[in-house]
């Protein structure tokens, strides 16, 4: 059935929902897998491009449902975004990532920096910067252990508060990154304003060179970067031959699905702990 000009209404077990009525128990299914523990963080590594070498970790958050199996962010990460769920959702991926950084260093492992994906709304609000502080001195964890991946979107909105956490939290060593890096508007004056020490060149750029050649979007962000003395990461690596491109312009970081997918902690310690810790 369809409400006529409007969006789809849905058939569920309770009956036939509208737009709104569908949208409102999503709410609250989302609310209830945060209490009970249904959200989990995968890990995706990233690689120095020209030594091969884990150098970090990047923390994407996904959602065991109880009867669609395991949701991707793209399914409920919207909707947290316009309902601001988003900001208690943002506190649980933060507060998971740290745990799992002091779980790491507790089992003897020496971990490498995880990176937490934040919305634009948390990077607006006040305090965030205070709050990480506290959360890293609780545990004991050292800045640079935590690095932020923030996109450009979020550095065009309210500019006063994002502005002043980013400069407190590069501050004490969090690193930032921005994400997606060529998909906003974002002018390089703007760029300039903003104390980022990483550029991650989005998926798409990346998988656009067909030919021998890099694309040209990703030669000049690379060449971009480096002249504001930025480190570059290249996203959806999946081929030998993107590699090799991205290597011959210099990039530092690659991450993709030609080294790992996103895997759970378990798996990370797997295959990237157990074999350093002996
Ligand atoms: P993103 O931050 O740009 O993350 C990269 C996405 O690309 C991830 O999708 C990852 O699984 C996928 N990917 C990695 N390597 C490859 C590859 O080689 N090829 C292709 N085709 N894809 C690759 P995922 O996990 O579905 O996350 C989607 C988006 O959801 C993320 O995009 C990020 O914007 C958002 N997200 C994820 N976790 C969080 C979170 O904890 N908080 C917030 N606010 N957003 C999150
Ligand atoms: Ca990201
Ligand atoms: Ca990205
Ligand atoms: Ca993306």
């Amino acid at each position: 059935a369809k409400k006529a000009g409007g969006d789809r209404w849905v058939l569920h077990e309770d009956g036939l929902l509208s737009p709104e009525e569908e949208r409102a128990r999503k709410v609250g299914e989302l609310r209830e897998a945060l209490a009970n523990g249904q959200l989990l963080l995968h890990y995706q590594p990233k690689f120095e491009v020209a030594s091969k070498r884990l150098a970090g970790l990047e923390a994407l958050v996904r959602w065991n449902h109880p009867q669609r199996g395991e949701l991707a962010p793209g399914e409920f990460i919207p909707l947290a975004e316009e309902t601001g769920l988003i900001a208690e959702i943002g506190e649980w991926v933060l507060g998971r990532a740290v745990a799992q950084l002091r779980e790491w260093e507790d089992w003897g492992y020496e971990p490498v920096p995880v990176s937490v994906n934040l919305s634009p709304i948390e990077l607006q609000r006040e305090g965030l910067a205070g709050r990480i502080e506290g959360l890293l001195a609780k545990l004991g964890l050292p800045a640079r252990l935590l690095e932020l991946e923030v996109t450009e979107s979020s550095m065009m909105r309210d500019i006063d508060p994002v502005l002043s956490n980013l400069t407190e939290l590069r501050r004490l060593g969090v690193g930032i990154a921005i994400d997606d890096f060529g998909t906003g508007y974002s002018s390089l004056g703007q760029l300039a304003r903003f104390p980022v020490d990483t550029i991650k060149i989005d998926k798409s750029f990346i998988q656009s060179s067909r030919e021998d050649e890099p694309a040209p979007i990703v030669e000049s962000i690379v060449n971009l970067a480096h002249g504001m003395k930025l480190k570059v990461v290249a996203e959806g690596v999946e081929d030998e031959r993107q590699l090799r491109l991205l290597s011959r312009l210099h990039c530092e970081l690659a991450q993709g699905f030609l080294f790992s997918r996103p895997l759970p902690a378990r798996e990370i310690e797997e295959r990237y702990w157990k074999k350093s810790a002996a």
